[in-house]
């Protein structure tokens, strides 16, 4: 045991680049691609993710929310980024950032005009989002009408694009479902463009869309998940290289006795002697309470060591009675090939969720 170990996230941007060359094999080479980097790039690093694909063939980004915009410019990212889900209240931030929204209702529609009138802007980019049947955030299919009333009136925006969400793209059951929302996003797109005098690009695939409905890329696809490394399947899950590898030691090892317990609220009894290992990681980490209890494993020198009590706050113990170990030893939570989405399913979560929990206290390095 040479080299001091802690807990990190390790982020491979060759993974990155490897994803996003798989994505991009996808695509008419004509179609633009999203990147979408919200939550930290999903819980990895969107400062260093978008400097590294503004230097591959990126066209757009997308963040959930304002903050997230401004930390993008900050870092020197100059590529248009879209604002998934603003409020009136940042309206200002978004113009002084130059980060283009999406409207989503007519009062949002309303309350931007206003801002961007007050900020004397003209053709100020913007995105229209429909609701095609996610029911989360968009203008209703038939309400084109009243939208480009709100655009003749003013000069003072533009519309970029029109853009919705679909919100079963990963899964075949739901095809009709997904194929009924691609018809109503043609509708809503055809008429809103047929009162314009210009042409904004279409877009409407996330990662799932994207494999799954190679006919509804459009203009640009929005993609997440797949430059993380992940295809919410198992044969597109071969495709894609997940980037991030959870690893942390051993801190020490225990040695309990056929009665004793472990842990808060003794949620684990020994029912025979048993060695177990404590983690420096814990809820505040990411790792959820629900791993906890047996559900969950590790990676001990290529032995799964399952997770055993109740996880805490900074911690978690393992069971690693025949796994042959030492302090200081190093533990695979996640990495490329036992993949976050594995360990996900354990807790009845998903690759999503686990990712974006690995809180900011974990420290990040990176292999370029
Ligand atoms: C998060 C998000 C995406 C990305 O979805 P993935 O499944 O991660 O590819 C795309 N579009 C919108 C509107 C989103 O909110």
């Amino acid at each position: 045991m040479s080299s001091f170990r802690e807990t990190v996230l390790e982020i491979d941007l060759n993974a990155v680049t490897h994803n996003f060359k798989v994505l991009k094999s996808k695509l008419q080479p004509e179609t633009k691609i999203l990147a979408v980097v919200k939550a930290f790039a999903y819980g990895s690093d969107a400062q260093v993710i978008a400097k590294h694909l503004q230097g591959l063939e990126i066209d757009y980004f997308a963040v959930a929310y304002v903050k997230e915009g401004i930390a993008l410019r900050e870092a020197g990212i100059t590529k248009p980024i879209l604002v998934l889900h603003c409020q009136p209240i940042n309206f200002p931030l978004i113009i002084e950032h130059c980060l283009e929204p999406s409207l989503y209702s007519e009062r949002i529609l309303k309350e931007f005009i206003t801002i961007a009138d007050q900020k004397k802007q003209t053709d100020y980019p913007v995105h229209i989002k429909f609701n095609t049947g996610l029911n989360r955030l968009g203008f209703a299919v038939g309400t084109v009408n009243l939208i480009s009333s709100y655009l003749k009136q003013t000069t003072s925006i533009r519309v970029a694009s029109i853009f919705s969400h679909l919100a079963a793209s990963e899964d075949d059951n739901e095809k009709p479902f997904t194929l009924k929302q691609i018809e109503d996003f043609k509708i809503a797109s055809t008429n809103l463009r047929s009162l314009l005098d210009y042409k904004p690009f279409l877009h409407l695939c996330n990662t799932s869309g994207i494999l799954n409905f190679p006919q509804a890329h459009f203009d640009m696809v929005r993609s997440g998940i797949g430059i993380y490394g992940f295809g919410n399947d198992n044969k597109f899950n071969s495709w894609f290289q997940p980037i991030s590898t959870l690893k942390t030691c051993i801190s020490q090892i225990h040695y309990l006795k056929a009665g004793d317990s472990l842990g808060y609220n003794r949620a684990y009894i020994a029912n025979k002697e048993t060695v177990t290992a404590t983690l420096p990681i814990g809820h505040a980490d990411g790792i959820h309470r629900s791993l906890g209890k047996g559900k969950g494993y590790v990676m001990i020198n290529n032995k799964r060591a399952a997770i055993i009590g109740n996880v805490c706050m900074d911690m978690i113990m393992v069971d690693v009675t025949d796994i042959d170990c030492a302090e200081g030893d190093e533990v695979i939570i996640f990495d490329k090939t036992n993949s976050a989405n594995l360990l996900a399913e354990k807790a009845e979560s998903i690759s999503y969720e686990l990712i974006t929990s690995i809180s900011q206290r974990v420290k990040r390095t990176f292999i370029r």
